[in-house]
């Protein structure tokens, strides 16, 4: 090994150590900034390396134009795009990002299966000549099916994360409609199966294609000896590209039935895919930072599936086909009967004011009222006052994982002020005063008292055990799940209609003033 690429080995170690400890710090909100930071240095050394020490026989990378202005344009585009974003967009541009993720998996296996039909397959000369020479026979091509199937497995997954990311894109952003069709699910999986068939078709094929099958072509040139296969594979090039038509129309059809307030835990779920397909090209290269960052991403992006799924009690599946929000958009649960009590601006702020302990509830509402800054306000108000004020972090509160707590901080609330679900409700017995501001489904009684409801099972913020709960909202209409809300009508609950926002400024304003 060279001392170059002594130096590659330990920057791609560096670069993978980077990773998993900032993946750990991003798990708590007082050392996620820092992680990314660490992971994005890592990034960057692993990324500097394979351009400056890589080489292979011999050889650097070439092509340094194209290299340094692809990272320009993806740096600048990258920075403005981040800077930019607004917080409820957030998960559309996720998933524009995740989406060029499996683009350059799906490029990569193009590119990849291109050399491998077209003088690509890996000869070593030094042992084809010294197996050759002791009588024995050397296939030069024993590697080609194993390599072909993680060029086809990275194209697969790549492509369908591509395509569903970018319709997941779309219709976060009302650019794209929903759209289903009687019967879709069938042809889903009957799109999938074929290309399942062709793929184990055409590692069948590449398999049988013996050494004498190849046209080898030894040249000496300005290059030095080169040495170029091809022929056999290139007759199988018209499936490998049927196959990508299919993964990426797999992904379309995939993702348009999809309700698009679901489309969060399909980003998760395209995520984790996007990791298993750049995984794919660490094997193809052989590149371990590579390898560790799809690994992380995959095995992440899973996890963080299978949580929001719990979080909102459903199965993968459930999702996937829809049904949550079919069912309950047609009113599943048992319908709630009674009256709801109004409170008067005035009084929920005495209320809030001569209050010992206080619970403010953030849902969905709060970020689309964008009043995290306002809400800190008051609180800071109230604690001014002798208040006791925190906040009960519900974990899909929102419409992303952690929209809550990235509110907030954009806010400067502090974390130590964010509790979760199990800890807050715990306090809620000895809370006098809970200020629900836009959340609906995350409190609803229904997930614990009402096995017909479908959102039964669900755990929520259990905010009826606390002395008395203030909720703000423009109207009675229901949340995400479209069911109704018992908590409305319960005798301790009062309800302080309006924009978050201007509600929020009117109790700042009524707070002062007391
Ligand atoms: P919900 O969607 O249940 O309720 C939000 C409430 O906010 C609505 O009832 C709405 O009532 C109110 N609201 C909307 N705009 C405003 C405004 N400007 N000012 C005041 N109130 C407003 O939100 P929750 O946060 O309680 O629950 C999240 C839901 O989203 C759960 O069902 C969860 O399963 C789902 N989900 C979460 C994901 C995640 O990762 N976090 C991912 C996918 C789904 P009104 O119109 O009357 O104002």
């Amino acid at each position: 090994m060279g001392s170059a690429s002594s130096i590659l080995a330990i920057a791609y170690l560096i670069g993978s150590v980077t990773f998993i400890v900032g993946l750990k710090m991003l798990s708590n909100p007082a050392t996620a900034r820092k992680g990314n930071l660490i992971a994005a240095a890592g990034m960057f050394l692993a990324i500097a390396g394979t351009i400056f020490l890589y080489e292979e026989n011999g050889r650097k990378l070439g092509n340094y134009g194209w290299i340094f202005a692809g990272l320009a344009i993806g740096s600048v585009v990258g920075v403005l795009a981040a800077k930019k974003v607004k917080m409820t967009a957030m998960p559309e541009m996720v998933s524009m990002f995740n989406g060029m993720g499996g683009a350059c998996a799906m490029l990569i296996s193009i590119v990849e299966f291109n050399h491998l039909v077209h003088g690509g397959a890996e000869v070593n000369i030094v042992a084809g000549f010294k197996a050759i020479m002791a009588g024995a026979e050397y296939n030069a091509f024993t590697n080609v099916t194993g390599k072909l199937l993680v060029i086809l497995l990275g194209l697969i997954i790549g492509s369908v994360s591509f395509a569903g990311s970018v319709i997941a894109w779309g219709k976060l952003n009302g650019k794209i409609k929903d759209f289903a069709f009687k019967g879709q699910h069938i042809v889903n999986l009957a799109v999938l199966g074929v290309i399942l068939v062709l793929m184990v078709w055409l590692l069948v094929s590449a398999h049988h294609t013996s050494t004498s099958d190849y046209s080898i072509d030894l040249q000496i040139n300005d290059a030095g000896l080169q040495l170029t296969s091809g022929g056999a594979l290139a007759g199988l090039s018209a499936f490998f590209y049927i196959i990508l038509i299919l993964s990426i129309a797999y992904g379309v059809l995939f993702v348009m039935p999809i309700g698009g307030a679901d489309m969060p835990v399909v980003i998760s779920l395209l995520n984790s895919f996007t990791g298993v397909a750049a995984a794919c090209g660490g094997f193809l290269y052989n590149n371990p930072v590579m390898l560790t960052g799809g690994i992380l991403v995959g095995s992440a992006g899973t996890i963080l599936t299978i949580l929001m799924c719990k979080a909102m009690n459903r199965s993968l599946k459930n999702v996937l086909i829809g049904s949550f929000g079919a069912s309950a958009k047609s009113g599943g649960g048992t319908a709630v009967q009674g009256n709801y009590k109004e409170i008067s601006l005035s009084d929920a702020a005495v209320v809030l004011r001569y209050a010992g302990k206080v619970m403010i509830v953030p849902g969905y509402g709060l970020a689309v009222a964008q009043a995290q800054h306002v809400c800190h306000e008051l609180e800071k108000l109230l604690e001014d006052r002798g208040v006791e004020v925190n906040y009960a972090i519900h974990p899909v509160a929102g419409r992303m994982p952690g929209h809550m707590n990235v509110l907030l901080a954009e806010a400067d609330v502090p974390y130590e002020k964010l509790e979760e679900m199990e800890q807050a409700n715990a306090a809620m017995p000895t809370t006098d005063a809970v200020l629900v501001l836009g959340a609906n489904d995350v409190v609803n009684p229904a997930a614990k008292n009402d096995p017909s409801s479908p959102i039964y099972g669900m755990p929520i913020l259990e905010v009826e055990l606390a002395k008395m709960v203030i909720v703000n909202k423009r109207s009675m209409k229901p949340g995400y799940a479209g069911i109704e809300n018992e908590l409305f009508f319960q005798p301790k609950t009062s309800m302080l209609f309006g924009d978050a926002k201007t509600v929020l400024q009117q109790l700042v304003a009524e707070v002062k003033a007391l």
